[in-house]
């Protein structure tokens, strides 16, 4: 090692800037997080940097930097990307003593400023010895994806519970405590009802392991998005890491179960034991059982599960089991179709309203405002909409429709198989029988592919003609 990564003292101390354009910025941008006093030197200075001084935030002087303004400073930053004034603000640093940085000069700089990742007072420091900042990078953009932005928040509440949390033995009670708040309670807490959530919940959960009380289960009502898993949200990913069960429907891709906990119970409630489709209130007992034994149990549903995926039900049965839960949601099949043909689902002059239709309910195909559907300009995304693909023509046809108002099909959005089927109202049926679509799919009515588009919408065409 080169350079020894420690934590330098800040609050109230000052440390002191040289430079004004845009490496100085860069610097102060970091700087502003901490609690020092920032004293900027620069006969000219960029526009935001006038602005935090304008707000108090920092001091600026005029002028060039001089040996007695670094006097006493913690730390000093050259950053005025020239040569000439960074040898005379190191002769001053080396002069006064106070450790400095040079910006973008390894060599001559004290010290150097680390990639960091910000969750105060969670701080992450990452170094490469100035070898490979684009590596540096790279990793602080994986913490910055793997640790939730909730954290700092959450180790500050932990922090004041650190005193009473010594009521538990010291070792594996009082670790399984710090985990089950770090790892579920805490994170459950703040996602459910924010920050005034956590200090409670974070008390109930100190009380109950005092007691020894059993764990309580909690159910993640989980969107999985369309298929393919880089369209899963950090959170969904977060609470497949955590779950003891998981609970999925069919549309959800084995890719997606991969990333489930090596240990974790994965449960097919589109099929496992119930014959070809698993009845509502079977999935609901079979949720709250498992919750019930004190689990974590993630409902995994996909693409959104607000969007026809029967979530109140299962809301509502995991409540009336005084179960906790909580929503996480995904991208639905009718955004990630839309984005598969360039498109998007409300455009100025052409449409301020986007419809989600379902193309059957309970009892058949289901019936929709169809006089306003055949609107020109009107868009609607109609999922489960492949068998009443007849229906939904004739009904927008009799409705006066224009026969060449264009229709879309993506089967299998987001997915390596995925397919898009251009069409128009007329042709729609029988169209969509001869695209032979296996896959789920979405049905647009309204929308072209963009004409970039057009060569997939082509190949897909002569592949099924
Ligand atoms: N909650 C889901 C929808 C469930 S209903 C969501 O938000 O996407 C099931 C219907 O969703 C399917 O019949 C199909 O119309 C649509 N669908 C789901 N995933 C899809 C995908 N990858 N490509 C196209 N359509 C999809």
């Amino acid at each position: 090692m080169q350079h020894f990564p420690v934590f330098m003292a800040v609050k109230g101390r000052r440390i002191v800037v040289s430079g004004g354009g845009d490496a100085a910025l860069a610097k102060l941008r970091l700087l502003l997080k901490t609690e020092a006093r920032i004293e900027v030197y620069a006969p000219e200075a960029e526009p935001e940097i006038v602005q935090w001084a304008n707000e108090g935030r920092i001091t600026l002087y005029r002028r060039a930097i001089g040996a007695a303004d670094l006097m006493g400073a913690v730390l000093a930053y050259g950053a005025d990307e020239d040569d000439l004034l960074d040898a005379r603000f190191a002769a001053f640093a080396a002069e006064t003593r106070v450790p400095h940085n040079i910006v973008d000069n390894l060599e001559d700089s004290g010290f150097i400023t680390p990639a960091i990742v910000d969750r105060d007072p969670v701080v992450v420091a990452i170094g490469t010895e100035g070898a490979a900042p684009v590596l540096a990078r790279a990793i602080k953009a994986d913490l910055e994806a793997r640790l939730p932005s909730s954290l700092g928040f959450l180790t500050r509440v932990g922090r004041s519970f650190r005193q009473a949390a010594e009521q538990l033995p010291f070792g594996r009670r009082r670790r399984d405590f710090w985990a089950d708040y770090y790892g579920q309670v805490g994170p459950q807490a703040m996602s459910r009802g924010g920050e005034g959530a956590v200090a409670p919940a974070l008390a109930r959960l100190l009380a109950d392991h005092l007691t020894d009380a059993p764990r309580k289960g909690h159910v993640d009502f989980v969107g999985a998005g369309p298929g393919d898993p880089d369209l899963l949200t950090v959170r969904a990913r977060r609470a497949l890491d955590a779950a003891d069960v998981v609970i999925h429907d069919r549309l959800v891709t084995p890719a997606i179960l991969d990333l489930a906990r090596r240990e974790a119970v994965i449960i097919d409630a589109g099929k496992e034991g119930f014959g070809p489709s698993t009845p509502q209130a079977e999935i609901d007992a079979l949720i709250v059982k498992h919750a019930g034994k004190g689990r974590h149990v993630v409902r995994l549903k996909g693409g959104d599960p607000t969007v026809f995926g029967r979530l109140d039900e299962e809301v509502e049965a995991v409540e009336a089991a005084g179960i906790s839960f909580a929503i996480i949601p995904g991208i639905t099949a009718a955004s990630a179709a839309v984005a598969a043909i360039g498109q998007s689902l409300t455009r100025r002059g052409r449409n301020s309203s986007v419809r989600l239709l379902t193309g059957h309910d309970v009892k058949g195909f289901a019936d929709h405002d169809w006089k306003a559907l055949a609107r020109p300009g009107e868009v609607a995304a109609i999922y489960m909409g492949k068998s009443s693909a007849r229906f939904v023509q004739g009904r927008l046809l009799m409705h006066g429709c224009d026969p060449q108002t264009p229709v879309t099909v993506v089967e299998n959005a987001s997915r390596a198989d995925q397919r898009i089927l251009s069409t128009t109202v007329a042709e729609m049926e029988p169209a969509m029988s001869e695209a032979r679509l296996d896959g789920p799919a979405l049905t647009f009515i309204g929308l072209a592919p963009r004409a970039a588009q057009a060569d997939i919408r082509n190949l897909v065409q002569e592949a099924v003609s």
